[in-house]
């Protein structure tokens, strides 16, 4: 096995290490080590996936309009989902011999990529969902993106099993919640971030099976709770009388304070439940994994840099958006039932397959190179159908004159085989997709770093009410507020602003503005971009840092430990990796300190 080794990532130039876990898996599925270090190369995965960025058009076999993530005008024909699965086109016409005269890059793109018919939206079986993407089973949703079987859900993202949700980021099992992060099998929440099994409870943090709390963190198994003091029924119900969270200052006043309060609580250094040997944030049943971030399900082994898995994942690495698999490298957005063995690389929308190499969106086939939009298909190459032993001849001439002849972009990068694809061929403007969501960049900044950018659409719609001019109180609202465009109070200029995507105004749903008002819920200022992005704001990074518990240190005085630790009076000498960069204000410590104290 091979020792670890220092390289220098080719497009950002710091140093990275790759180390023996890492080399014993390039040798398995026999990739060469990669050049990007594993921030660049999530960036990279990230601008081929836009989740939210909408527009009308017309499908190009019916004519029906629809909503997709391709604006009109682009490069390849869109159809609507039912177009797209008939049989009314044949992705065989678009097939190509291989080239051995020009880069691989070149002859995907061109032959490919700007010619086969795309689906219009990443959906399954959506009732009354037009307008979400990458959801399986959404039902009377708007602007619900990524997650399955929900019903009744808004302006959300990455939302399972839910009902009844508004403005919601992560969250599986809850019902009638608002503006939460991170929640599970809750009930009634709203303003809350890591909360399991709680209910009818407002700006809570870190709390497990609570009810009846406001402004209140790191609780476990308690209910009537107020700023982190415990009351009684009647107190806890005097005290929440003097809140209106209808009233907009009120709920600002309240956001200051939770956001001071969890300053001052502790933070565990990560969450990692039920694991053995993981580094990252957000996992669960998981063993050896490193480097991975936002896995949901029951079983995930044996995988590095690899994010948002829903159900499992298996020797694996740099892999983000699918439910379940093995033996992948460098994929994304895959489908939502994988094979046994499945072996995809550099591969993009990929469903119920197996070896599948550099391909797009291809569903139940084997054996596929450089292909696009194949179903139940094996051995091809571009699109076209070769016998096993012409496919077992062409494969690894194909891979050496990846070698020799690799694609080099607009930034003099060089992409040889077991390289993900180059930003520059995405039918996507880095802005368009979630790598803007997870790593923010000005248009400048994409711009030299060889991405695309698109000037955010403003909206045709003049704005008939500002944001600062709309009633304080819901109870202040009147109905027509549904006929209102409201200036989102950002309002950013075209270029410039917030980095947020904001659309510049906004509508009240009528369903929306029902919920205001069953909720007690002052209306929004921002629109729903600028909303979406101020969550994400309040996650950790997908970034991990190497650093001490604070426990014992000088360096924390807030911390008032309650209970006797492993180390005793002294500084704990536990260390770890943490999504919380060192000159964050949080205290963040050990799983041992935080579980003496959290219990
Ligand atoms: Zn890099
Ligand atoms: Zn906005
Ligand atoms: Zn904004
Ligand atoms: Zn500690
Ligand atoms: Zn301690």
């Amino acid at each position: 096995m091979a020792a670890a080794e220092q390289k220098v990532c080719q497009n950002c130039k710091q140093s990275f290490e790759i180390d023996a876990s890492d080399f014993s898996f390039y040798d398995r599925i026999q990739v060469p080590p990669p050049t990007w270090c594993p921030n660049c190369r999530l960036m990279r995965k990230m601008a081929w996936r836009n989740e939210r960025t909408l527009y009308k058009r017309t499908c190009d076999l019916c004519n029906k309009s629809i909503i997709s993530i391709y604006p009109a005008g682009s490069d390849f024909p869109v159809y609507c989902e039912g177009c797209w699965w008939s049989d009314k086109w044949n992705p065989e016409l678009f097939a190509r011999s291989y080239d051995f005269a020009r880069p691989f890059f070149s002859q995907f793109s061109e032959f490919l990529l700007k010619r086969v018919p795309a689906m219009a939206l990443f959906n399954t079986t959506a009732t009354n969902a037009d307008y979400c993407n990458y959801m399986a089973g959404a039902k009377n949703c708007y602007l619900l993106m990524g997650g399955r079987e929900s019903e009744d859900i808004l302006y959300s993202n990455r939302i399972y099993m839910s009902k009844d949700g508004m403005d919601l980021y992560t969250n599986t099992k809850t019902e009638r919640c608002y503006e939460s992060i991170q929640c599970e099998n809750s009930y009634g929440l709203m303003f809350c971030q890591y909360c399991d099994s709680c209910s009818n409870s407002a700006f809570v943090y870190d709390c497990k099976n609570c009810q009846n709390c406001f402004a209140s963190t790191n609780l476990r198994n308690k209910q009537y709770y107020f700023l982190n003091q415990p009351c009684t029924k009647e107190e806890y119900q005097a005290k929440l009388s003097k809140v209106n969270l209808g009233s907009r200052a009120q709920v600002e006043e309240w956001r200051r304070k939770f956001d001071d309060l969890k300053k001052k609580s502790l933070h565990k250094y990560a969450e990692i439940l039920k694991s053995v040997d993981c580094t990252g944030d957000n996992l669960k049943n998981s063993k050896n994994c490193r480097s991975c971030f936002d896995f949901s399900g029951d079983n995930y082994e044996n995988s590095n840099y690899s994010h948002y898995v829903g159900l499992g994942l298996k020797d694996s690495s740099d892999v983000y958006g699918l439910s379940r698999g093995d033996l992948l490298y460098e994929s994304l957005s895959l489908g939502f039932e994988s094979t046994e063995n499945s072996r995809y690389v550099c591969s993009q929308f990929i469903k119920g397959s197996s070896d599948i190499f550099y391909s797009y969106n291809c569903t139940s086939s084997q054996n596929l190179f450089g292909c696009i939009g194949l179903r139940s298909k094996q051995y091809c190459i571009l699109n076209k159908q070769y016998s096993k032993e012409e496919y077992e001849q062409l494969i690894p001439r194909i891979i050496d004159q990846m070698n020799t002849m690799p694609y080099i972009d607009q930034k003099g990068r060089k992409y040889g085989y077991g390289e993900f694809f180059p930003p520059e061929l995405s039918p996507f403007a880095y802005n368009e997709t979630i790598a803007q969501e997870y790593f923010p960049l000005t248009k400048e900044e994409a711009m030299d770093r060889g991405y695309r950018w698109k000037d955010p659409n403003i909206r045709e719609y003049q704005v008939t009410i500002r944001s600062e001019d709309l009633p304080d109180n819901i109870k202040d609202v009147a109905d027509s507020i549904v006929n209102e465009v409201v200036g989102c109070a950002h309002a950013c200029p075209p270029a410039g602003g917030c980095l947020h995507q904001c659309v510049g105004a906004f509508k009240i749903a009528p369903q929306e503005f029902q919920f205001y008002r069953l909720m007690n819920l002052p209306l929004p200022r921002l629109c729903p971009n600028c909303r979406h992005y101020e969550r994400l704001g309040k996650r950790n990074p997908m970034k991990l840092w190497h650093r001490g518990c604070m426990c014992g240190s000088t360096s924390s005085p807030q911390a008032k430990n309650t209970a006797v630790h492993f180390h005793g009076k002294g500084k704990c000498p536990n260390e770890f990796e943490t999504s919380y960069a060192p000159d964050r204000p949080e205290i963040v410590y050990c799983e041992q300190c935080y579980n003496a104290e959290v219990v």
